[in-house]
């Protein structure tokens, strides 16, 4: 019998298989495998088996993913920290979340530096790292060309999220929106994972901007660990390690 986490369906080809998919999975083990086999944004589909299949000279001897990217970390985190799109030789690349990227380096050390993490890089997916009660994953599960998903690729794939959301629900206490694509890709759930109603005019996203409502997980903002923000200054590792220790206090955790 095939192990649950590698089992393979048939993969969600359209955005109705995807909303029927997410809905039946059970757990997150069927939920990833699922996300993985998505095949239902052409476009996408076409730019990462492309990027899989060209490589970067630099990996040339890698076999790319050229996938979905699922998340990653414990199904019973308190604190989710909530991506763009997985990069195209990062996770594309290596099959987990953030993982083989500059962005990547720069998130794992600060999660490392914040006790959340039992080591501070993240290179490949049999590299022994463990996250402590967070789970990380993106607004769209495809690395899309020059990180821009159209909107009707973000809104297919938010079933994933929501699912993905209402999964870890019963631990999660506050998500961390690495971005403002990010941030915006979380006022749908608010209806499809908690009934309730987005606020309007919705909250401004900004570095440490905070969005609280009962029976909810805090939304709080962070810059995006992009090397565009990384290489300006604009976003510092001490502005990285105030916003985790925020997440830290929202959710609790010492
Ligand atoms: S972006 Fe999401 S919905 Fe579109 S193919 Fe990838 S996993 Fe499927």
């Amino acid at each position: 019998m095939a192990d649950r986490g590698t089992r393979r369906r048939a993969g969600a080809g359209t955005p109705e298989d995807v909303v029927g998919q997410a809905a039946a999975a059970v757990d997150l083990v069927e939920l990833d495998g699922a996300v993985s086999g998505c095949r239902a944004c052409p476009r996408l589909v076409a730019w990462r088996e492309e990027v899989a299949a060209e490589k970067r000279a630099a990996f040339r001897d890698w076999t790319y993913w050229g996938r979905p990217v699922p998340g990653f970390g414990p199904a019973q985190a308190s604190i989710a920290v909530l991506g763009l799109a997985p990069a195209a030789h990062g996770g594309n690349r290596t099959g987990r979340i953030f993982t083989g990227d500059r962005s990547g380096d720069v998130l794992f050390a600060a999660l490392h530096r914040a006790g959340l993490a039992n080591q501070p890089t993240s290179e490949a997916r049999d590299d022994g790292l463990a996250l402590h009660g967070v789970r990380i994953f993106a607004a769209v599960r495809c690395a899309p060309p020059a990180n821009k998903p159209t909107p009707e690729e973000r809104d297919t794939c938010a079933p994933w999220l929501h699912r993905e959301l209402a999964l870890i629900r019963p631990t999660l206490r506050v998500v961390v929106a690495l971005g403002s694509f990010a941030w915006a890709a979380f006022w749908p759930a608010l209806p499809a994972v908690y009934g309730v109603r987005p606020p309007v005019p919705r909250p401004a996203f900004g570095h440490g901007a905070i969005w609280q409502h009962d029976g909810v997980p805090a939304l709080l903002g962070s810059y995006h660990v992009s090397q565009q923000n990384t290489f300006t200054g604009r976003l510092t590792p001490a502005m990285l390690d105030g916003v985790l220790a925020q997440a830290k206090a929202v959710a609790g955790v010492e």
